[in-house]
């Protein structure tokens, strides 16, 4: 019993002593860290503005070890990195951060977003693409699933671009119609080309379901039945068109009126349709198409559209009409009219002289109107 009091005496102070060394220690862990952490930002800065950004990094990694709350810093460093298109320091930054094991899962979230930003703008889609995927569910989805869909476009992953806007679109099935009905478009493209008619028939007949009122799978449509020689059923398909879209004449002008040409029975049908459109959205394709249709009238059609809309097209057919046109005198038309020609994108200006769905320089869908520029 006395031995036992005897050990209690001793071990209590030892217990206090203990306890208040240990506290001591914090303190001057605490402090020697607060010491050891501007240390490094300023080192870290002073590398920067060096233009040393290794070592600068590697300061402002110290720093950050040794203070938890420089994460901010990090976030800092590596948006830097990534503006000045330094990706591998971005990346490097982020990674690191990611590595950490004490992060709340908000600041892995936002490491991991700002990766994928890093891998997305230094052009490494797949591994932006992983990146992105592993952001689904978080506050930052919404994003991730545009940089996404821009992603599948620019790798013409048109199976993936589509599958994703299917998903965005059960929430509003209309706002993504146009961009859904694009990618089946773009697969049925790629279907024709290598020869697979059934698929590429498939995919325009959904991208007609997914957006009826599109023009690109109904010309199409149109254009695969003239090749398989259902002609007139091809004919129809441009009518249904017309009729549907008056505006998009302009772009099914020129093959109306080459089908219908060698379609007597059909022709009648085909012009009363062009007068519709012309009145409706009057285009210099659609004079043509009705004067090559109607040859007896041409010239008096020509005549009148041209007091309406002086259009180098227009002056052009209508001098060749003429016997005795010069030569020259053509030719100097056809120089004049280059430009005059073109298709131009609405959002950017990029012109081209044939029409695109997507712009080659904005990538913005249906940007390009059906009328050719310069026409009013
Ligand atoms: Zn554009």
């Amino acid at each position: 019993m006395a031995s036992d009091l005897l050990w209690l005496l001793w071990t209590l102070p030892l217990a206090f002593a203990l306890g208040w060394w240990l506290s001591r220690f914090d303190v001057r862990q605490w402090r020697h860290t607060e010491r050891l952490a501007p240390k490094a930002y300023f080192r870290g800065l002073n590398h920067l503005l060096n233009e040393q950004q290794d070592e600068a990094i590697d300061a402002f990694i110290e720093a950050v070890q040794h203070d938890a709350d420089t994460l901010e810093l990090h976030f800092a460093l590596g948006n830097l990195f990534r503006r000045r298109g330094d990706y591998d320091r971005a990346i490097r930054v982020h990674q690191h951060l990611l590595a950490r094991a004490d992060l709340t899962p908000s600041q892995r979230e936002h490491a991991q977003h700002e990766l994928a930003l890093d891998f997305f703008r230094a052009g490494l889609f797949d591994r932006a693409e992983r990146a992105l995927l592993a952001l689904e569910g978080g506050r930052y989805a919404e994003q991730a699933r545009s940089m996404l869909l821009t992603i599948y476009e620019r790798s013409r992953d048109w199976h993936h671009a589509l599958q994703l806007t299917r998903e965005l679109a059960s929430d509003n099935p209309t706002h993504h119609a146009v961009r859904a009905a694009q990618y089946s478009c773009e697969i049925g493209d790629a279907a024709r080309a290598q020869g697979q008619t059934d698929a590429a028939e498939r995919a325009y007949q959904e991208a007609l379901t997914l957006h009826p009122q599109a023009v690109r799978p109904a010309l199409a449509l149109a254009h695969m039945a003239h090749a398989r020689g259902e002609h007139h059923a091809a004919l129809e398909q441009l009518l249904r068109l017309v009729h549907a879209q008056p505006q998009a004449a302009a772009l099914a002008a020129v093959w109306l009126a080459q089908w219908a040409q060698a379609l007597p029975e059909a022709r009648a049908k085909a012009v009363a349709a062009l007068q519709i459109a012309q009145q409706v959205a009057p285009s210099v394709d659609v004079t043509l198409a009705l004067a090559h249709l109607q040859p007896e009238q041409s010239n008096t059609l020509l005549d009148e559209a041209l007091t309406q809309r002086p259009a180098l097209a227009l002056a052009r057919e209508r001098l060749h009409s003429e016997p005795h046109t010069p030569p020259a005198v053509l030719h100097a038309i056809d120089q004049a009219m280059g430009p005059g020609q073109r298709y131009r994108c609405t959002r950017c200006g990029f012109e081209a002289q044939q029409y695109f769905w997507q712009c080659p320089g904005c990538q913005s869908w249906e940007s390009f109107p059906f009328k050719r520029c310069g026409e009013a």
